[in-house]
């Protein structure tokens, strides 16, 4: 049997949803809609500091407001936290995380700062810091809270690529284009890359539509689902959209935000339409 096509949209309730998040969240939509597939909703809120009950109660009401349409339940991160543990204890079993003491900003002062590569991606963690494989110590038990990081270790020299929907073929070298990451903080949190990983595989993700920043993570993400015996979905990265400054939008840029548009009398179906009419960046 063919497998469904299946997209999702994940925002972080960390502020209120831009203009960025529409044209992302509409390409999403319109991509799931031609191939007659399901669109799900994640609420990634695992930033306890940042997210906020309120932003998710404003993104929702943002996502109707823009009139697309997708499939409940909608999924929290915060509430699968032993999904992500279990897939740390496969990752710890395979030998392919060791515990790190290191702050990020020990890592940014040996990377020599500023950071360059033009995004604003983490330095290459320094190999040297890594410690030998075999000497891992063990994971506390589930119910006992992880109180250090815990970084994943990249297969140094090893090509990884895949083919981006938008973008054509994508590659990088790991160790060089980016090093170990975290997959487990000290605040008892998995990061990012672990999280989504592990939901995209458990939500049976075919296709990731995202914006273009995280391009540099799915070539982690790719590593920890192939890590955790997973099918990796198909990917498209979605340009950026930028203010009259050529800046990338970010949730302080509050002018862009949706609700601000909406409060200037702005329809969803206007918003839309200038989506629609944009040349193909
Ligand atoms: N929640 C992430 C963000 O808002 C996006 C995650 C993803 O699409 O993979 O940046």
């Amino acid at each position: 049997m063919p497998t469904t096509y299946t997209g999702r949209l994940a925002p972080s309730p960390t502020g209120l949803l831009h203009l960025g998040h529409a044209r992302t969240f509409w390409i999403a939509a319109e991509r799931a809609r031609a191939e007659g597939g399901v669109l799900r909703l994640r609420n990634d809120d695992l930033d306890r500091a940042r997210c906020r009950p309120e932003f998710v109660a404003a993104m929702l009401e943002d996502i109707a407001w823009l009139g697309l349409a997708w499939t409940p339940p909608m999924l929290s991160q915060s509430e699968r936290m032993p999904l992500y543990r279990a897939a740390l204890a496969r990752l710890h079993a395979a030998n392919l995380i060791y515990p790190c003491h290191r702050s990020r900003r020990d890592v940014a002062e040996a990377a020599g700062a500023p950071h360059e590569g033009g995004d604003d991606d983490e330095p290459v963690f320094p190999p040297a810091w890594r410690p030998p494989a075999g000497a891992t110590p063990p994971l506390p038990t589930p119910d006992v809270p992880i109180a250090i990081n815990w970084r994943f270790r990249v297969p140094d020299g090893e090509l990884v690529s895949f083919a981006d929907g938008h973008a054509g073929p994508r590659q990088a070298v790991a160790g060089r284009d980016f090093g170990d990451f975290l997959v487990w903080r000290k605040d008892n949190t998995p990061s990012y890359q672990l999280a989504c990983a592990v939901d995209d595989a458990d939500m049976g993700i075919t296709e990731v539509v995202r914006g273009a920043d995280l391009i540099k993570s799915t070539f982690r993400q790719l590593l920890l689902l192939r890590a955790l015996g997973a099918t990796a979905p198909a990917f498209y990265h979605c340009p950026l959209v930028t203010d009259a400054a050529g800046r990338r939008l970010a949730k302080r840029h509050d002018a862009l935000a949706l609700r601000t548009l909406r409060t200037q009398g702005l329809s969803p179906a206007s918003i839309i339409e200038r989506f629609r009419n944009e040349p193909a960046p």
